[in-house]
């Protein structure tokens, strides 16, 4: 996820235009230069894009590896619904996999994705957790240095 840098932003309290750093808005930090107003809404709302986006990347990444697994190919329809939200966990994923592929397969789901986290996503914590949204799965604590 790349955002402009520095952002052209809008101060919803008195009107201005200006430019800030990135940083300085995930961070939460960043002030509307003319008034002062806090601009940490603005932030909130752009971490919120940077998790929907590496959260659908990463779905997708973790769904192509468990079709190579499996030697299936998915349909696309569930996973558009599944990755079209923040809130996507692994058990979300699970679920939209066992949807597309045939009963007999279903008991290796669980250990595919596990298996295609520890090879996509190494640096994923050792426990994971399949109901945490996929960024917290991913990640602990979550970084928001790296945009
Ligand atoms: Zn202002």
């Amino acid at each position: 996820m790349k955002f402009k840098d520095p952002q052209e932003t809008h101060c919803a309290s008195c009107g201005v235009e200006s430019a800030i750093p990135v940083r300085d808005l995930l961070a939460l930090t960043a002030h509307c230069p003319s008034c002062h107003a806090s601009f940490s809404e603005i932030g909130l709302s752009m971490r919120r894009t940077v998790d929907e986006v590496s959260a659908g990347v990463k779905a997708i990444t973790i769904i192509m590896h468990v079709e190579e697994q499996l030697g299936v190919t998915f349909p696309d329809e569930p996973f558009e619904a599944v990755c079209d939200g923040n809130e996507l966990t692994l058990d979300d994923l699970a679920a939209a996999v066992r949807q597309s592929v045939s009963s007999d397969i279903h008991p290796l789901v669980h250990q595919a994705i596990l298996t295609a986290m520890r090879t996509k996503f190494p640096d994923a914590p050792d426990k994971l957790d399949f109901n945490a949204p996929l960024p917290d799965a991913l990640s602990q604590p979550r970084k928001y240095g790296n945009y």
